[in-house]
């Protein structure tokens, strides 16, 4: 129950509504009987100054932070955390005495679901699909453990911009027309989509994907959750691949903010189950 007392957080982004994350910190803060609540907040890019000045005059002790707002909002913060910084966004925010302090949770969150389904990524060869705000969480997070990263985008100039945010590794870049496309497909271990194709609404939509050529031994990881198997996660099922939907990254990158604001770990099966019962 929302009482006097109760520490608030939220979401703030736009559109905001297709959002999973309130229902799945409500669970948390019930199941760990915490006095907190959290809200989805629309915010439109141009109030997007004033409520971040707002929020903690409010009570707010955190939010997190989705599109379209994960790069704009770190101007208006007094911090930034080095996960932020690496990633070039900020998807979580802590109001602590006086100071606004911006955190990146979607690399931990990408990088921590890997790790739980027991991925080595060390040295692998990545093919990135996809340039936009996870795209970037993804190449950070992979750069950190030694991974050589292709990024492939439909537009092949985005794909380029994207791997020089990141001057010191050598990160390759191409566009899906290009023959280059093709032969990193051929060398990939790990496969990631990070584009909206597949999602819910989108299902019509296909990766342009050469399956002739990927190695049945290549893992597939699609960042979207629902719908829990996309045509990429299915296809790559059939013919006999390992293949992640993103889920695991939504729960672990969710649990690293909840810990941020709360100091409590544990979190996750709350989590977990929450989204369970939502399938
Ligand atoms: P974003 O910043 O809008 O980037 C989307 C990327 O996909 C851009 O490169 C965009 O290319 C490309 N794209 C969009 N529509 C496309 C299409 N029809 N065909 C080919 N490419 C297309 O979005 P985002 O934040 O990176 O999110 C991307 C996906 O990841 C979404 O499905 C989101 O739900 C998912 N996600 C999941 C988690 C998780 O925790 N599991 C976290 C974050 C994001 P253009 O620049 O050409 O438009």
């Amino acid at each position: 129950m929302i009482k006097g007392t109760t520490r608030l957080t939220g979401i703030i982004g736009w559109p905001i509504g297709h959002s999973f994350s309130p229902q799945m910190h409500n669970a948390a803060f019930r199941e760990l009987d915490l006095d907190y609540a959290y809200v989805p907040l629309p915010v439109q890019a141009d109030a997007l100054a004033s409520v971040i000045a707002a929020l903690p005059q409010m009570g707010f002790r955190g939010v997190n932070v989705t599109i379209p707002h994960k790069v704009a909002v770190m101007q208006h913060l007094t911090q930034l955390d080095e996960s932020a910084r690496l990633a070039g966004a900020v998807n979580t925010i802590v109001f602590e005495e006086g100071r606004s302090i911006g955190y990146n949770t979607d690399v931990g969150g990408f990088m921590g679901s890997l790790a739980a389904f027991g991925v080595e990524a060390n040295g692998a060869n990545v093919l990135l699909l996809g340039a936009g705000g996870a795209a970037r969480a993804v190449v950070a997070g992979m750069l950190g453990v030694g991974a050589n990263v292709t990024i492939a985008a439909r537009r092949r100039d985005k794909a380029v911009e994207l791997a020089q945010l990141f001057p010191l590794v050598k990160v390759a870049a191409c566009g899906w027309e290009e023959k280059k496309f093709a032969e990193v497909s051929e060398q990939a271990n790990i496969i990631i989509n990070s584009t909206p194709v597949g999602m819910h609404g989108q299902a019509e939509q296909i990766l342009p994907l050469d399956w002739s050529v990927i190695a049945t031994d290549a893992m597939l990881y699609d960042l979207i959750y629902n719908p829990k198997e996309t045509p990429f996660l299915r296809y790559g099922r059939e013919r006999g691949q390992r293949v992640l939907n993103g889920a695991g990254m939504l729960i672990e990158q969710g649990a690293l903010a909840f810990a941020l604001w709360t100091g409590r770990a544990d979190c996750r099966a709350a989590m977990r189950k929450a989204m369970e019962e939502k399938e």
